[in-house]
């Protein structure tokens, strides 16, 4: 039997595969200069930062040392983006807002330089400089100073996308590589099942560290319960809504959601979301009706402090996604979830725990039950002839996956059997194409490689590192070639 750390020895082997083949690769940069922030939504910005993914110590633009001290709260009013902070910059602390902006320059196209309700600000944080498009300076770095409407300087730092857990990908989010056969398929097809099955081992512990790191941090500047609170609302929020259901948790975290009682926590959930309004009741069927006006009896009285001005309202992606995917199914889904929090934090597993935690954690999420929601789809559409569960399995798979097991391996090695066990989720774009181009479409360990959790998050692993970092339609991706190696250290 191996012992604790041994099992997760391939996670080691992985990061010094990946450095040794970037430190190798003899074309890293992409040909044309790219636009560090990519098309990031703001959204996701926003909430990456105030989950701590960014890191809390950062360089200001003078070279002065800013560490974030607390995260303040997400401003749901017409004002800077987060209140209630306490930066240190240099040696002194100082309290007041934050600014979150992707572009520099966004300060004062927005306004904010002229808005003495912007005069709290001690730190602006941004992705990117833009430079005037014409004129003296336009091919050169462009500082900007952030101002505010009394003239004072205000602390500036430049986000860095690589800080990212994981690091930021070269190529605009949302870009995918093509679907072919990609030149790492002739040395894989070298690989024997157990070497695959090693390098599949390495990239999928990796991996899963990396998740945990995340999380730890988001419970570094927040709270452990918070962490876990935003992991599920991410996972619910799957991928239309991920960022959207992150920001809602951040801005009604589980420490403000305990203060209240379960028919409260979910109609500050639904008013916060942007679902209880006339719009959403003028369309709605007469049982969402009755459904609509209980929540409004509750919100109405915390709807001053939390409903988010126009500008800061949740976008909701619902093009795309199946119907119980909804976004409307998902908030109810969370608010589900924080009303059983006692119970759900009992299933988690702690070192000691000899018993099976994921059955337990699987059945109390399938047996979640809503009065509305276990048959309705939105607020919109008619009963379904049968009920449907709030958190249905494919969910439930990924909250475990994800979020759970993430934490269980990272705090007992032991749990990696567990993890190994996890049969493959339905497939995606991404997972598709990690298959085509590593294996071809007729090599049967394609369809072995699907079959089980931990492969199928290998295989994302290795198209993140390493398609999505090639700017060369493989011609000069370095992992053909260190894979030979890595067959040969076995
Ligand atoms: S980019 Fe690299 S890892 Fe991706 S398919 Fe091409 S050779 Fe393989």
């Amino acid at each position: 039997m191996k012992g604790g750390a041994d099992r997760l020895a391939g996670a080691a082997r992985y990061a010094d595969f990946r450095a040794a083949v970037f430190a190798n690769a003899t074309l890293r940069e992409p040909p044309l200069p790219r636009d560090p922030a990519g098309p990031m939504p703001e959204i996701e910005m926003q909430a990456r930062w105030f989950a701590g993914e960014f890191g809390r110590k950062f360089l200001g633009a003078n070279g002065e040392p800013v560490e974030i001290v607390q995260f303040g709260h997400w401003n749901h009013a017409a004002g800077p983006d987060f209140t209630e902070c306490a930066v240190r910059i240099g040696d002194r602390r100082h309290t007041g807002a934050i600014e979150v902006d992707r572009d520099a320059a966004n300060w004062e196209s927005h306004g904010h330089g002229a808005n003495p309700a912007f005069d709290d600000v001690v730190l602006h944080v941004f992705f990117a400089k833009s430079p005037p498009a014409t004129g003296p300076g336009a091919a050169e770095e462009t500082r900007f100073f952030t101002r505010d409407s009394r003239h004072r300087a205000v602390a500036q730092v430049a986000l860095d996308p690589a800080a990212l857990a994981g690091g930021g990908e070269a190529r605009p989010f949302g870009w995918i590589p093509e679907a072919r056969l990609g030149r790492c398929a002739t040395p894989l097809r070298e690989f024997s099942g157990e070497a695959l099955d090693s390098l599949l081992t390495a990239a999928a512990q990796f991996r899963l560290l990396e998740k945990n790191a995340r999380l730890r941090a988001i419970a570094d500047a927040h709270s452990e319960d918070q962490a876990l609170f935003q992991a599920l609302a991410e996972a619910l929020g799957f991928r239309h809504n991920r960022f959207a259901m992150a920001a809602l948790a951040q801005r009604l975290p589980m420490k403000r959601l305990r203060r209240e009682e379960p028919d409260t926590r979910e109609a500050l959930l639904f008013g916060a979301a942007g679902f209880i309004d006339h719009e959403h009741y003028a369309a709605a069927e007469p049982e969402a009706r009755r459904y609509l006006k209980e929540l409004w009896d509750r919100w109405w009285r915390l709807r001053d402090a939390h409903e988010p001005d126009a500008e800061r309202r949740l976008h909701w992606r619902v093009a795309g996604a199946r119907p119980v995917n909804h976004p409307q199914r998902r908030v109810a889904a969370l608010a589900a979830l924080a009303n059983h929090w006692r119970a759900f934090r009992a299933a988690m597993p702690s070192p000691a725990d000899g018993g099976d935690w994921p059955k337990t954690v699987r059945r109390l999420l399938t047996g979640l039950e809503h009065p509305y929601w276990s048959t309705h789809y939105t607020l919109r559409s008619a009963p379904s002839a049968k009920p449907m569960a709030l958190v249905g399995k494919d969910r439930v798979l990924d909250i475990l996956g994800n979020v759970l097991f993430p934490l269980a391996v990272a705090a007992d090695p032991a749990q990696w059997e567990r993890f190994k066990a996890l049969p493959g989720a339905v497939s995606n774009e991404k997972l598709r194409r990690a298959t085509l181009r590593l294996f071809g479409e007729n090599d049967p360990r394609a369809a072995e490689c699907v079959k089980a959790y931990y492969r199928q998050q290998a295989l994302l692993q290795i198209y993140r590192d390493f398609c999505l970092e090639d700017f060369s339609e493989c011609a000069e991706c370095p992992f053909p070639g260190q894979l030979l190696q890595w067959n040969g250290e076995r």
